[in-house]
């Protein structure tokens, strides 16, 4: 049972069509998630920039829309009955350079975080021991990282390099302060232009409440549209090695994945275990025996035991129940439950 009528249908296809957009309906989700699982999204409409994407949610807001937005799905589990939302595929390859001018603006800065910002601009006009000047690059939410560093390398900038090959939009890499080794996303938040049922509005970092694969936005119904993201103008050829170092460690992961399924240990754990690591792949390797389980098309990836692939034709339920199988064996040999890296969406009951 949907709830969404004829009438509503048409409502929303009448204004997405003044937008420009085509609305699809019943649309397969598998395909703009990386592990290549979902059900149907009852209406579905792709975005291509954050103009676009503002005027969508604007939309949705007024007249109550139950609505979800997606980057590159890289961190989602989708039910197999799929959503009975307006999903929003943003995507987006638009950033712009900011002058100095541009960046010393601040845009209808809401929040109180005035004394934090007012350092990093001061930074601005500093010049790094490296040579490196600090630039501000404005980026739509929707663009994706992978193509963003490269882009920016060509025109000297630099900063992101850590996060080569993670296949995240900007969107999602603040939504879950996405990190790789020490770095994490929300270090180079500069300021962020977001949307939620009131109206549009400009934060600085300090909002989001940055911290371990957190942000506040996994407690808010906010939408990001575009960052500015606070990076290097110099040499790039040192951060081009670590692109490439990156890169490469990454693409030995599992791609047909949502990336790590579970939290690493925390140190507590680790010394009442009295592991030598934290990691969740020694864990579930060494400890619970279950490196390369099944269930349906679901692993325990061979390679990395972090992360569950989908070996072909795996649903979101097999998914979904290898995570309980492993967090069930977890529980009962080590009385440690395992929290989740990714989010299962839609009903599992
Ligand atoms: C092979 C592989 C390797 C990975 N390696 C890493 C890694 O090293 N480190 C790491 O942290 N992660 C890693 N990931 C996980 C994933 O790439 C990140 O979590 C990434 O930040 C998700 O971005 P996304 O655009 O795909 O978000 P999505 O999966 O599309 O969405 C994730 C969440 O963010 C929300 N969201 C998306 N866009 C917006 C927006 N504009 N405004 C508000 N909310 C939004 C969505 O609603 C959803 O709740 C990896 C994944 C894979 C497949």
């Amino acid at each position: 049972m949907t709830i969404f009528n004829q009438q509503v249908v048409g409502l929303i296809e009448h204004h997405m069509s003044a937008l420009n957009l085509s609305l699809l309906q019943n649309c397969p989700l598998h395909q703009f998630t990386t592990i290549g699982i979902g059900g149907p999204a009852r209406l579905l409409v792709q975005t291509k920039n954050a103009a676009a994407l503002e005027q969508v949610i604007a939309f949705v807001n007024v007249h109550k829309i139950p609505f979800r937005v997606f980057g590159h799905g890289s961190n989602v589990i989708i039910s197999d009955e799929g959503l009975d939302e307006l999903v929003i595929i943003n995507q987006s390859e638009n950033y712009k350079i900011l002058t100095k001018a541009e960046a010393n603006a601040l845009p209808g800065i809401t929040i109180s975080q005035y004394s934090n910002v007012t350092l990093q601009l001061r930074e601005l006009s500093e010049k790094k021991s490296d040579g490196a000047e600090k630039i501000v690059v404005r980026v739509d939410s929707g663009t994706r990282l992978e193509s963003l560093i490269n882009r920016l390398f060509e025109q000297g900038i630099y900063g992101l390099e850590w996060f080569a090959g993670i296949p995240a939009t900007v969107g999602g890499a603040v939504y879950t302060n996405m990190d790789h080794g020490r770095k994490s996303f929300g270090a180079v938040v500069r300021l962020a232009r977001l949307i939620d049922e009131k109206s549009a509005f400009t934060v600085s970092s300090e909002y989001f409440q940055f911290r371990e694969n957190y942000s506040i936005l996994r407690d808010k119904k906010a939408v990001v549209l575009w960052v500015d993201l606070l990076l290097k103008k110099g040499d790039v050829t040192h951060a081009r090695q670590i692109a490439e170092h990156n890169f490469t460690l990454k693409s030995l992961q599992p791609q047909r994945s949502a990336g790590v399924a579970f939290r690493n240990l925390t140190e507590e754990q680790r010394l009442r275990l009295n592991l030598p690591t934290g990691s969740v792949g020694y864990l579930i390797d060494r400890i619970l025996g279950l490196r390369g389980a099944v269930i349906g098309g679901a692993k325990i990836s061979e390679d990395h035991a972090a992360f569950i692939e989908n070996t072909g034709h795996a649903t979101a339920r097999d998914v979904y129940n290898l995570f309980q199988k492993v967090n069930a064996a977890a529980r009962s040999q080590t009385g440690i439950s395992l929290e989740a890296d990714i989010s299962f969406l839609g009903r599992y009951d």
